[in-house]
């Protein structure tokens, strides 16, 4: 038990009464925690004002029994207010805040994971409207494939991840460990060469120039790769994802 100041991003913010609401938060320093924010359900609040999901903020919380903090106070970093000026933006941290609350694990402080949502808010709260639906922002799969590294949950991409044998590779196993050759891809899934370049690029390259990794056409395969090692590794689905 104790107090701590920490940078963190809301997540998610449910109605845990009628005036106190629980906040689902990212933070630098204890990685994803919960927390009371009492009274923010009422018009008057400041904490309530303040903490809605995407904002940015430098918290005081105050650990009590259990595994649920109290935010004692909270000043305001970054409220990315571009993302409520175009719906298309709103949509799209939606789906980052929500892959981050399902991907990362509670109490486990991760530097990476941390940079890569603090950027994307950055990005996104200035994107020009992607080219198809906000589940399919490159920015978005971006975040989800890197997101993916910080996890350890990296797909093997170049070679048969059963036999080692290298292209073509025209399936994916997730449980098998990344993508598998003709002769090993009995019940695996189909997967697209430009979905797996797509999927390289995004891992390779800085956050940013996810627009250019991902052709609009190879977009849903990357989300499908996505959801494929999700559901196998992790046990779970991205509600703002098309289902697999
Ligand atoms: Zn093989």
């Amino acid at each position: 038990m104790g107090t701590y100041d920490t940078e963190a991003i809301v997540l998610r913010s449910i109605r845990y009464s009628e005036a106190d609401a629980v906040l689902a938060l990212s933070t630098r320093a204890r990685g994803r925690v919960s927390a009371i924010a009492k009274g923010a359900r009422r018009t008057s609040s400041r904490l309530g004002g303040r903490l809605q999901p995407g904002v940015r903020a430098l918290v005081t919380v105050h650990e009590g029994r259990g595994d649920l903090g109290t935010i004692r106070s909270a000043a305001v970093l970054d409220a990315h207010a571009g993302l409520w000026v175009a719906g298309h933006r709103l949509q799209s941290a939606g789906c980052v805040l929500e892959t981050v609350m399902k991907v990362m694990p509670e109490g486990e402080p991760s530097e990476e994971a941390w940079n890569l949502l603090v950027r994307a808010l950055g990005l996104l709260a200035r994107a020009p409207a992607p080219p198809g639906p906000a589940r399919l922002d490159p920015l978005v799969l971006g975040v989800q494939a890197k997101l993916l590294v910080v996890s350890g949950l990296l797909p093997v991409l170049t070679a048969c991840a059963r036999c080692g044998a290298g292209p073509p590779l025209p399936a994916f196993s997730a449980a098998a460990g990344g993508t598998v050759c003709a002769a090993c891809g009995a019940g695996a899934d189909p997967v697209e060469p430009a979905a797996l370049a797509a999927f390289a690029g995004l891992v390779g390259r800085p956050l940013a120039e996810a627009p250019e990794a991902v052709p609009p056409p190879a977009a849903a395969g990357v989300e499908r790769l996505v959801g494929l090692v999700l559901r196998e590794h992790l046990g779970v689905r991205l509600r703002s994802a098309a289902p697999l």
